[in-house]
């Protein structure tokens, strides 16, 4: 009995010192990773944006190969690239990925952040007095949950960057809990750090080949519990105005193309603006206008939705408006959709709608493999983590990932407030993401790679599929229910 005893004492402290153990691992990775500076920069035609990624993608090939993991490589563009051989047969290939850069919106002209670590037991949490920067439970439920356990912050004068230094941190530590650990069971997992993500470039130079995996999870997902089900489908729009001569002001009566430009964009409804739009809801919107020479103008904007249905109803719209515009001025109408010009019209006096699908809703295929969706909420269950399920407001690594037929979400890794000065991470946060990424990878690895790849496969059509025209008759009722006859043409 008393050995028993001493058994199961033995067992929880070396539970409990191991769980401690990661979690400093985690808080010093963080550290690490976020005392380097390596925010991107717009408006650059290289990647990475910045050389920085550089030097600190070739530190975490360095850390990789320090553990033995394999084909560790950085590419071209610092791409950091490794593979944990499994011990396993016949499991799915999962690849776990986080991102080097840090957001540029706030500038921190080369300045490394410096992170500070707060021993947290609650209440409020002083980042920076003299900026009045402080964090207070109250407002946060998060940082409620996070009292107990470490928070990390910045000085407060820069972000902390622990967007994704955190995640990095996650994949890093597991990538280490793998290659040392081989007793645990799990297939092969590949670990992939990405360049330039905050400006929009990290899959630029991704492949289904470069990548070489079966599933993906992607570790760059703020809060805690949340997972990315879901991303917006996106259509980017061009209208232009191309009239004869705008002529002297004082003698033509020619309209000018500001004013035709001007009357496209007044039928534009305020209801489906972005600004306007939140949750699940979707929207139609303009966002920028530009006069191309004195007789050019263009409007450019966004259709966004979770729906394809919508979208298609968000399309006709807009062409119908760009149609009207041109009967009403008697200029030729011509659309470019998806680079399809309809007509060899080469006009002097037209109006040109161009519409381009820029993502997909990752939704329509990752409902294909619901063993996969199945293994995550399972996952989560044996973490003791709180699964928070959300639709992504915008695109995704893991959307445009999925897209090159690699099932893929994006996790939460621990960190809040991210792209600001008040930007902080729980070490108890990123162990929950740690615990969650690690039993998926020992669920997945239990499976059987044909039969889950062959789930979604005959489904698999990252296609637009054909129109519901019920659906699109539904959402045409919803908008005329809400916003009344401005949409009665539709
Ligand atoms: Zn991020």
């Amino acid at each position: 009995m008393r050995k028993y005893f001493t058994f199961l004492f033995l067992f929880c402290l070396s539970t409990f010192v191991y769980a401690q153990n990661t979690e400093y691992k985690l808080v010093n990775r963080l550290i690490e990773y976020a005392s380097i500076y390596t925010q991107s920069e717009y408006d650059k035609d290289t990647v990475p944006s910045s050389e920085e990624q550089r030097i600190l993608a070739q530190l975490l090939a360095e850390e990789l190969q320090s553990f033995g993991v394999q084909d560790v490589e950085v590419d071209e563009h610092s791409y950091v690239y490794g593979t944990i051989k499994g011990n396993v047969k016949n499991a799915p290939t999962l690849f776990l990925s986080a991102h080097l850069d840090t957001s540029p919106d706030l500038d921190l002209q080369g300045k490394a952040p410096t992170p500070v670590v707060h021993n947290y037991k609650g209440g409020n949490l002083v980042v920076n007095k003299e900026l009045n920067i402080v964090l207070t439970p109250e407002k946060d439920e998060f940082l409620k949950a996070a009292a107990g356990g470490m928070v990390i912050t910045s000085d407060g004068s820069t972000l902390l960057g622990g967007d994704d230094k955190a995640g990095m941190s996650v994949v890093m530590t597991i990538a280490e809990t793998l290659a040392t650990n081989p007793n645990i069971p799990h297939g092969d997992v590949r670990i992939i750090f990405t360049p330039d993500e905050e400006i929009g470039n990290s899959t630029k130079y991704l492949t289904k080949e470069n990548i070489a995996a079966d599933f993906g999870l992607v570790l760059d997902s703020h809060g805690f519990g949340r997972i990315v089900v879901e991303n917006f489908n996106a259509t980017d729009f061009t209208f232009t105005v191309k009239t004869p001569s705008a002529g002297h002001p004082g003698y033509s009566s020619n309209v000018p193309p500001l004013n035709i430009a001007t009357n496209f964009v007044s039928k534009f409804p305020e209801a489906l603006a972005s600004y306007k739009s939140s949750g699940k809801d979707g929207y139609l919107s303009y966002y920028k206008t530009k006069a191309l020479s004195s007789n050019e103008y263009a409007v450019y904007g966004r259709i966004r939705s979770f729906e394809l249905n919508e979208m298609q109803l968000y399309k006709k719209m807009l062409l119908s408006w760009a149609q009207e515009t041109a009967k009403q001025y008697n200029l030729d109408y011509i659309t470019v959709i998806n680079d399809v010009k309809n007509n060899d019209l080469e006009s002097a006096a037209s109006v040109t709608l161009e519409m381009k699908d820029s993502y997909f809703n990752s939704k329509e295929v990752l409902k294909n493999y619901p063993t996969n969706y199945n293994l995550i909420v399972k996952a989560y269950e044996m973490a003791g983590v709180k699964m928070y399920a959300e639709s992504g407001r915008g695109g995704s690594d893991a959307g445009d990932i999925t897209y090159l037929g690699i099932p893929t979400y994006n996790m939460f890794a621990g960190s809040h407030n991210e792209h600001s000065q008040d930007e902080w991470v729980s070490s108890k946060q990123m162990l929950a993401s740690y615990n969650v990424a690690l039993e998926y990878i020992k669920l997945i690895g239990q499976q059987d790679r044909l039969s889950m790849l062959r789930e979604g496969n005959p489904k698999y059509t990252p296609a637009v599929p054909t129109l519901n025209m019920k659906h699109i008759e539904r959402v045409q009722q919803k908008i005329l229910k809400k916003y009344g006859n401005s949409f009665s043409n539709f």
